[in-house]
């Protein structure tokens, strides 16, 4: 047993509330650990510490904040293995998938090292008569970052790196069920030179999250989780008068045109819907091909690769396909999900409720589950399963097929796989989601580019990474110029009365 503590003006603090939350090791059901779940008063106090610390961290110039990032970069690199191994203990991920969930963390930090390049502002020469103009980008100040279980290193690396190099502090509140992750990485920044106090991670649950919403000092609050809470979080954060910008679930469609490469669009849609057991925002949980035999064709690829998928703890080495579920009431609800798909009249293809492990009886498993003729007012279509669970919904047209992704509630990613390039560029330009793969199952844009849901997916204006990120954690100060007639009309010889 282990107890998780605060990380606080660079050091390890343990929380005083009294309140703890207990953290699961999923592949064998047992709680290995403790987290704190931290009071107002300790929010508060994090928080006006952080301010402090920005106030000087704010003024090293922007090339020597990105200097920091550059050696944090080596540091996530020389302690790969080390963050994966703690980052699949807690979450039951592979360990080659934790790796990848590291990388693309740390790509978003590449991108940071370029800050000062992102920080530039604009400058009009004469914009008006012997007037100029130009915008500045200054940080908000102290800015938070509230971050789900499911990536325990990228979605932290995703918030921080762009708050802290452009200048602000940051209160980073990872998930209360993977906590670990992030506190290795603020001991890593402190290691790359990082002052104290300008990271602050502060753990806990719905009380510290609101402490983080109600706090007056904080300006700008980053959140990605479920689309409920991502709501709550946009309404109290924006009512409070902060800058918001908060990702929510999702239910990723991937359509397969009667055209494509089944075989591709098969491996794909293992890959994707059941690699790090679904827990993925850009998972592909409905599979929708056009046409009867386009469908009957998929079935019949799909389950073979899903019977030759391995499932297990992180530990049973990296051929794995994927682990556990997060929680025992993860597990449940994904299995309770899979009972009304199939009282409700879905086929189920493969049911892996009975899935069991010899000597992990206790692990959080559910075994691949494929439905087929799955519809509409299905609660396993309506709800984000989160879990290795694919849905087919047979469809007889591009059109149907279209018209289904545009009319779900989210709109994260989506996916279509053709041979037709005309149909592929429709697809993309009509559809209203916000990342979109051709012939390409889990689309999520390089951290040069970025990551942003559409519809219920995401709640506020600006994305994740790339040069959004720089915006959101910069506001624009603009300023209009002009400067009298003086030395340039004649030199001063005489000295002036100083009236
Ligand atoms: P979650 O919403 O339960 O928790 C996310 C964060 O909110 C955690 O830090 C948690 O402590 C906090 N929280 C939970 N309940 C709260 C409450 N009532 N009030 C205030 N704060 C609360 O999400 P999760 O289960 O950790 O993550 C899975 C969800 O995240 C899925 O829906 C998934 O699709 C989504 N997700 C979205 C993206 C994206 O970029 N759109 C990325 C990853 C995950």
């Amino acid at each position: 047993m282990y107890e998780v503590e605060h990380w606080i003006n660079g050091k390890r603090v343990k929380g005083t509330s009294g309140r703890f939350s207990d953290i699961y090791n999923p592949a064998t059901g047992e709680v290995q650990g403790k987290v704190p779940l931290a009071s107002v008063a300790e929010m508060d106090e994090a928080v006006a510490k952080a301010a402090e610390a920005q106030k000087a961290w704010a003024k090293v110039n922007p090339q020597r904040r990105a200097r920091v990032m550059m050696k944090f970069g080596d540091l996530i690199l020389r302690d790969m293995d080390k963050l994966a191994e703690t980052l699949s203990r807690e979450h039951g991920k592979t360990i080659p998938d934790a790796k990848g969930d590291v990388q693309r963390g740390l790509e978003v930090v590449e991108v940071c090292m370029g800050a000062p390049n992102l920080l530039k502002g604009e400058y009009m020469d004469s914009g008006g008569p012997g007037i100029d103009l130009y915008s500045m980008r200054q940080p908000l100040g102290v800015v938070a970052g509230i971050t789900p279980f499911n990536f325990p290193a990228m979605i932290p690396l995703w918030k921080l790196s762009p708050a802290i190099v452009s200048g602000n502090a940051m209160i980073l509140k990872p998930s209360e069920r993977t906590p670990s992750t992030a506190m290795m990485l603020a001991e890593l920044l402190q290691e790359a030179g990082l002052p104290d106090g300008v990271l602050q991670v502060v753990h806990g649950d719905k009380e510290a999250v609101d402490a983080i919403l109600d706090n007056e000092t904080i300006e700008g609050v980053g959140f990605v989780g479920s689309t409920p809470i991502a709501q709550y979080i946009y309404g109290r954060a924006a009512s409070n008068g902060k800058r918001a910008q908060c990702f929510g679930g999702a239910k990723n469609h991937m359509i397969i045109m009667p055209d494509a490469d089944l075989e591709k669009a098969a491996d794909a849609l293992v890959g994707a819907g059941f690699g790090a057991a679904g827990e993925r925002c850009m998972a592909i949980s409905v599979a929708v091909p056009v046409g009867q035999e386009t469908a009957d064709k998929l079935i019949d690829l799909l389950v073979p690769r899903i019977e030759k998928l391995k499932v297990g703890p992180y530990t049973a080495g990296d051929d794995l396909d994927y682990g556990p579920l997060v929680t025992p009431q993860a597990r449940d609800r994904v299995m309770g999900l899979i009972s009304s798909g199939a009282d409700q009249g879905a086929t189920l293809v493969t049911d892996g409720r009975d899935f069991t492990l010899q000597g992990y009886e206790d692990g959080f498993f559910v075994g691949p589950t494929l439905f087929d003729n799955v519809t509409p007012e299905m609660d396993i279509y309506k709800e984000e399963i989160f879990g290795p669970v694919l849905s087919q919904v047979r469809t007889d047209s591009y059109e149907e097929a279209l018209s289904l992704v545009m009319k779900n509630q989210y709109g994260n990613g989506t996916a279509i796989f053709t041979a037709d390039g005309e149909i592929a560029r429709d697809f993309a330009s009509r559809v209203n989601v916000g990342m979109v793969g051709i012939n390409f199952p889990i689309p999520v844009p390089l951290s040069y580019f970025t990551f942003g849901g559409w519809k219920k997916s995401a709640f506020g204006d600006l994305n994740q990474y790339g040069p959004d990120a720089f915006r959101f954690y910069t506001r624009t100060k603009t300023v209009t110029e002009r400067w009298f007639q003086h030395i340039a009309h004649g030199g001063e010889f005489h000295f002036k009365a100083m009236d």
